[in-house]
């Protein structure tokens, strides 16, 4: 499994998916850059989810707030004081790790060989200490098991620190003789910015509970990280809504929305059992449940999305902070007192998916090595991106069969038909057997090929990429045939 994550990276990188950012200066550790297919299919999932969250959901609307907020904004939140994570270095090899992901690593060490026992209590050992902030202790247990660093392979820790996951920068020129007061953060995550417009949104779009506010966007966090590609970056993006809700009625939707994001990820085609719910044991302080979607990714089952129920707490920490009321006023009628139900801080259910992590499962459920024998009965191997239609960079390669015999120009006139309606690519170089490859390796559902039968009756071959396919159907007909799987 190890060796298809590795495949997959190199694959991206090869195929232009997503290369290292920066990467002439050796890359930056945890950042990355979207090539032309990366960008495209980052794009078509980025607009499948707003499109199923704004389009089909008539009660909710989206806002693009910006990434710098007021500093308040942080200190209300509980990101300047929580967002952080233990964090513990090897004096000898200099390196640095999140405390759980070092305890996790010596746990999955333990279960390979077969203590499964003793991994399983160690787990449980560091939930109950990370819980109550126990860094004494689970610096104990770090040196009780004799855990080493993957570098060095020496147990020489320091102390357990707290280390806030915020970046800081400056904004502008303050006049002021505290530098503290210049200090502004890059957003950890979008939805702070919807919490602020709860009410500039309510308002202007005169929205009535329950509704939702969806939006997508950069996020910053200066994680501690292992080799993990695109699962955890230090830039990001996100796919949040907050869905805001009349107190006492939160469960019957966060049951709801659980439900209904699965719904989301199993539309894609993806099969059920790559995925599971994993409830949280340990909650936030102000969260009534929380749980998060997992899918079974090349390193193994992990979170690609949360849903968490946060009952008023966002919105009653930003009136209390910007003493600016946060109330609704709900006049729909409350039938035990016969009454409208009045004024309220709305409770907030809430879905939060990473943008960057569902292109990671795009990627990883897509990529397939298969082996197919030829006409001749000799074998090749083919790397084929089973991405689905909807998503795929292209939705239809048009490639005339030789360079001459009046084919380029039948095929440009497809190309200006079926461009407006969806992308499509042209290639007339190599042989056509290689064309088809290529294709398959950037995930492009249909090719078509025009040929000098094209020029007798009209028909063209239409190649499909999942089973190799060939059939003959009319150029006339080509863009209706793709278009039926939009
Ligand atoms: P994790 O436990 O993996 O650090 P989290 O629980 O902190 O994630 P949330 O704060 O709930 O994550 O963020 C919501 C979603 O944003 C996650 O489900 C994930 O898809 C995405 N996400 C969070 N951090 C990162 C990151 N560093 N890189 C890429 N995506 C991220």
């Amino acid at each position: 499994q190890e060796n298809r994550f590795q495949a997959i990276i190199a694959h991206a990188k090869e195929y232009g998916f997503v290369f290292p950012s920066s990467e002439i200066y050796d890359g930056l550790s945890a950042v990355y850059d979207y090539g032309p297919w990366g960008s495209e299919l980052k794009k078509n999932i980025r607009d499948y989810w707003w499109k199923s969250m704004t389009q089909m959901h008539e009660n909710i609307v989206g806002v693009d707030a910006a990434i710098f907020m007021h500093p308040t904004t942080w200190k209300a939140s509980g990101h300047v004081d929580n967002f952080s994570d233990p964090m513990i270095d090897n004096k000898d090899s200099k390196k640095r790790y999140r405390v759980d992901h070092l305890i996790e690593a010596y746990a999955d060490k333990l279960k390979e060989a077969g203590k499964e026992k003793e991994s399983e209590d160690l787990l449980s050992q560091m939930d109950v200490l990370l819980s109550k902030d126990n860094f004494a202790g689970l610096k104990q247990l770090i040196d009780d098991n004799k855990i080493s660093c993957s570098i060095s392979g020496t147990s020489n820790w320091t102390d357990i620190r707290q280390f806030n996951l915020m970046f800081k920068t400056e904004f502008g020129a303050i006049a002021s003789d505290n530098p503290e007061d210049s200090i502004i953060y890059l957003r950890p995550e979008t939805a702070q910015g919807i919490f602020v417009n709860f009410l500039n949104v309510q308002k202007t779009a005169r929205m009535k509970i329950p509704f939702g506010i969806a939006q997508t966007g950069k996020a910053f966090r200066n994680e501690i990280v292992a080799r993990q590609f695109i699962f955890r970056m230090r830039e990001f993006e996100q796919m949040e809504m907050q869905f805001f809700v009349r107190p006492g009625t939160e469960s019957k939707w966060y049951k709801y929305w659980k439900q209904e994001r699965l719904a989301w990820h199993l539309s894609l085609g993806t099969p059920a059992d790559k995925y599971r719910f994993h409830d949280h044991v340990k909650l936030a302080h102000y969260a009534k449940e929380a749980c998060d979607i997992e899918y079974e990714f090349p390193i193994g089952f992990k979170e690609v999305e949360g849903i968490h129920s946060r009952s008023d707490f966002d919105l009653s920490q930003h009136q209390l902070y910007s003493k600016k009321k946060q109330n609704y006023f709900d006049n729909d009628i409350d039938e035990k007192t016969g009454k409208p139900y009045g004024n309220y801080i709305p409770y907030v259910i809430e879905t939060s998916i990473g943008l960057d992590r569902m292109f990671l499962l795009i990627m990883s459920q897509a990529y397939d090595e298969e082996t197919i024998t030829k006409e001749d009965g000799s074998q090749d191997r083919r790397v084929v991106m089973r991405i689905p239609v909807k998503l795929a960079p292209n939705k239809l390669a048009i490639l005339p069969l030789v360079k001459r015999d009046g084919l380029p120009e039948l095929a440009r006139q497809l190309m200006d038909e079926c461009k407006p309606h969806f992308r499509c690519f042209y290639e007339e170089k190599d042989a056509i057997g290689k064309r088809y490859r290529r294709q398959d390796a950037i995930g492009t559902p249909f090719c078509v090929t025009i040929d000098h039968q094209t020029k007798e009756d009209g028909t063209v071959t239409i190649r499909e990429r999942d089973s190799m396919e060939q059939r003959r159907i009319k150029l006339s007909e080509v863009k209706q045939e793709i278009s039926k799987f939009l």
